[in-house]
């Protein structure tokens, strides 16, 4: 349906019979006469997919009915200050693993509720590996964890076993590889990447860990509020939650996590196998630690990403730029990018690397 290689960061691609679909949908919605964008969010209708869009995360996720999922509004930045305000007053004090620019955004917010003990950074690498051998102190309100770094590139492959409960943002990777979701008391994840457009926030709770919260809360940052209201206390985003149904049955029709987390395995290992290759480029992250949702790289000096950038874009390929704080290339490779894209990507660079022989590298432009 569309001519471009969408390797953008987010929002990002999604599954063109998802468009198409959610495009009917906004004309008339299952024959209906109406919208999707003017039913009542309390109609029956709109009630159903609710409840089968909560029926796909459980069942994808094998989440447990100890688990509560919620819809909720405001992005992952949100529930930075959301899961603080709600957890970290328990015991004054939360843990956090400083990997990157989200998990920095995480912990100022954490700030406004009390102490914020960083039990590791990876700072001091400009971010490009996940610190392990932390302690995380036994008083602690709850360890928080960014399972995929989206602008350095960098992932966590298994994790922390500690005795505090679990936060993690997984924004950037849920839905991409198998998790247990046992392990976590709660998790939070945007929308825009990997579970539809932007506007729904995804939240899966360890019910328990939203009970052992005894203090009051405003009632749009409470989850036991949002809970027992089943993410109804407002209108939620109604557009959102029904694209991501659509995207959620596509990724079932596709096999699930587990396929899905293959094809991406293989998507992200042709591209790095070309970075490695390619003596114009260089991969940014710590061979272990590499994200396979984010491909960070750099090229080998200003000149030659200027070129690519020129080239990449000429050919229809959109998104690759790196983050303006970290430069070179970033390559997101969400469920929904076909490998197609990425042997487009990697044909090009084989492509660019003869260019550049030819040319004898590429010279900064003489003006005269
Ligand atoms: C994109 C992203 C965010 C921010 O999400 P918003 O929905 O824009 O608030 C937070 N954390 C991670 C890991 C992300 O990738």
């Amino acid at each position: 349906m569309f001519k471009k290689h969408n390797f953008g960061a987010g929002p990002c691609i999604l599954p063109p019979t998802v468009i198409s679909e959610a495009a009917k949908a906004v004309i008339d919605w299952n024959g209906s006469g109406l919208s999707i964008l003017e039913v009542s969010h309390r109609s029956p209708e709109f009630e159903s997919v609710m409840t089968k869009t909560e029926v796909l995360v459980r069942e994808l996720l094998k989440v447990p009915d100890s688990f509560s999922v919620l819809f909720l509004q405001g992005g992952a930045s949100t529930q930075f200050s959301m899961v603080a305000a709600n957890f970290l007053p328990v015991s004054a004090r939360a843990s956090y693993l400083d990997t990157g620019f989200f998990s920095q955004k995480a912990i100022k917010e954490a700030g406004f509720f009390g102490e914020v003990e960083i039990v590791g950074s990876s700072r001091d690498g400009e971010y490009s590996y996940i610190p392990d051998n932390f302690e995380v102190s036994p008083d602690s309100a709850y360890l928080h964890l960014t399972s995929n770094n989206t602008i350095e590139g960098t992932q966590i492959s298994s994790f922390p076993r500690t005795s505090r409960p679990l936060v993690c943002d997984m924004s950037s990777d849920i839905f991409s590889r198998e998790i247990n979701v046992c392990e976590f008391d709660l998790i939070y994840a945007g929308a825009q990447k990997n579970i539809g457009p932007a506007g729904m926030t995804l939240v899966i709770a360890r019910n328990s860990f939203l009970d052992s919260v005894k203090h009051a809360l405003p009632s749009m940052s409470d989850y036991r509020i949002l809970r027992e209201n089943g993410s109804m206390f407002n209108t939620p985003p109604v557009f959102s939650i029904y694209v991501a149904m659509l995207n959620l049955i596509w990724l079932k029709n596709q096999g699930g996590v587990r396929e899905i987390e293959i094809r991406n395995r293989k998507k992200a290992k042709l591209l790095y196998a070309e970075i490695d290759r390619n003596p114009l480029f260089k991969g940014r992250s710590n061979a272990a630690h590499r994200s396979i949702m984010n491909v960070t790289f750099m090229a080998r000096d200003e000149i030659t990403t200027t070129e690519f950038l020129k080239l990449a874009e000429k050919r229809g390929m959109v998104g690759i730029r790196g983050y303006r704080a970290v430069g070179g290339f970033r390559i997101s490779l969400y469920n929904a990018l076909p490998l197609e894209s990425v042997r487009a990507l990697v044909d090009l660079m084989i492509e660019f690397e003869k260019i550049s022989l030819m040319n004898g590298g590429f010279a900064p432009e003489v003006h005269s």
